[in-house]
């Protein structure tokens, strides 16, 4: 089974093959971290956590080499400072802090690598120099740039033509600049800016331009050639351009071999975004859902259509959640066989097609219904393991069914739990009345006695 991935450079969906399947190599462009992350700024990680878990299947967890940086340094950060009078390094570490948590939340990996911008500021002058001694950076009043001019492809990932360019979002536009197109490497420190935001350099005291960091740090940890370069499509131009320019005129050889670009999270029809001001910050989200709704949610589309972000989409995905966890508790008890359905994995080989993956996992979960119905305890058990293994894939279905269906506060699970052992110990003593009173106690809180074999246990509803 080969991996078909669509790769933005050429326009078509194509057989993943690495440069070398005992080290493949992924490179995302990570946070800059200057405030809290909003739901659409998690949509990159989740699709590429979900590449990631694929690609270890099919290549081994120890091949797959996942580089996700933090963007440590960038004019963001520094005027956030100003505003708060902090230190640099204050800021960074409090909402990199905060957007950790919220990655285990959603259930996603630890990447193999997290590199800081600021401890690449070394690599990035190197690389800065060796653009300037190949002619393809100048010296300018403010800073150093890359002549775009200089690359005889440049722009064939956004296939702009070099006359449709205009300075990007985040590119300044300066008067010192030999052509419009052209982009900061390096920024002169200005006067009154922070000591903690200026390093030595060449050609002046400054900081690097937030495209130069990423070639930097790509190069510096997984090596010339990536086999898989990945981001949101808002990132194609100017950054990803950039970065191909920066990397391939530095090295002479192909930056990334397949890039892959997620869709937009929109609200409303617009793409979530802090200067619309139509955010949902991932943070607040996570008081009301649990992050695997979250995730689902995220997962429930396919990651090159833009996705709509909406309160059914999360109702959707917990009572889809609470149905797939409904059908595991079934066939919990049952264990010692090997999964052997690869659905999910197929559906996720069709270039991370995971609506397709969702639905392959639900057929699982009716399965494991059938099973249980049937009280076939061989089919449970291989139910079960096919449930964890393609849930597993999916970054889901990672909790006990106990777990998941009484979770909340460990006060209430604890006061709940002590109301269901008090009907149990009615039913022994057969106060029925009381046994009965009990029960319709909890269903008015949404809460159902489960009697079995094994006890009484319950679940939210
Ligand atoms: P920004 O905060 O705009 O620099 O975005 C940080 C990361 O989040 C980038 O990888 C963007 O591609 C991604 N991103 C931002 N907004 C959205 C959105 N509404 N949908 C999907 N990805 C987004
Ligand atoms: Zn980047």
């Amino acid at each position: 089974m080969t991996i078909q991935l669509y790769n933005t450079l050429a326009r078509a969906k194509q057989a993943f093959v690495p440069i070398d399947p005992s080290r493949v190599t992924l490179y995302v462009c990570g946070p800059t971290v200057y405030n809290y992350a909003h739901i659409g700024n998690f949509r990159p990680p989740v699709v590429f956590d979900t590449l990631f878990r694929l690609l270890r299947r099919t290549y081994g967890a120890e091949a797959v080499i996942y580089a996700r940086n933090i963007t440590d340094i960038e004019d963001k950060i520094i005027a956030r400072a100003g505003e708060e009078g902090a230190a640099i390094e204050a800021i960074t570490q409090r909402y990199a802090a905060a957007y950790f948590e919220d990655l285990a939340a959603l259930g996603i990996l630890e990447t193999t690598l997290t590199p800081w911008a600021t401890a690449h500021v070394g690599d990035m002058i190197a690389m800065i120099g060796a653009l300037v001694d190949k002619d393809h950076a100048y010296v300018a009043a403010d800073g150093v740039y890359f002549h775009v001019p200089s690359m005889a492809n440049y722009g064939r990932l956004s296939r702009r033509n070099l006359d449709d360019n205009e300075a990007g979002a985040r590119v300044e536009v300066d008067a010192g600049k030999k052509d419009p197109a052209d982009f900061a490497l390096w920024k002169f420190a200005k006067p009154g800016e922070p000591d903690d935001a200026i390093w030595d350099s060449p050609w002046g005291r400054g900081r690097p331009g937030w495209h130069i960091e990423c070639s930097a740090m790509a190069a510096a940890h997984l090596g010339e050639t990536i086999d898989i370069h990945g981001g949101g499509i808002d990132l194609q131009f100017p950054h990803h351009e950039n970065e191909i320019a920066q990397s391939e005129c530095v090295h002479g050889v192909p930056f990334a071999n397949y890039w892959m670009h997620n869709g937009f999270l929109d609200m409303a029809g617009e793409k979530m975004s802090k200067s619309l001001g139509n955010v949902v910050l991932l943070k607040e989200l996570r008081e009301a859902w649990p992050g695997e709704v979250i995730r689902f949610a995220l997962l429930s589309g396919h990651y090159r259509a833009p996705l709509e972000w909406t309160e059914d989409l999360l109702d959707q995905a917990k009572v889809t959640l609470d149905r797939l966890y409904g059908a595991l508790r079934r066939v919990w008890a049952e264990t010692g066989e090997e999964p052997t359905d690869d659905g999910v994995y197929r559906a996720l080989c069709d270039d991370l097609n995971t609506p397709n993956a969702l639905a392959e996992l639900a057929r699982l979960a009716t399965e494991a219904n059938t099973a249980a119905d049937q009280k076939d305890a061989p089919a449970m058990a291989r139910a079960r393991a096919n449930l964890l293994d393609a849930g597993e894939l999916l970054g889901l279905l990672g909790q006990e069914p106990a777990a998941w269906e009484q979770r909340g506060d460990a006060g209430e699970k604890a006061r709940i739990d002590a109301l269901v052992e008090a009907r149990v110990a009615a039913r022994v003593a057969r106060d029925w009345a009381e046994a009965d009173r009990i029960r319709k106690e909890l269903a008015a809180e949404g809460i159902e006695v489960m009697d079995g074999a094994g006890g009484s246990t319950w679940r939210r509803v």
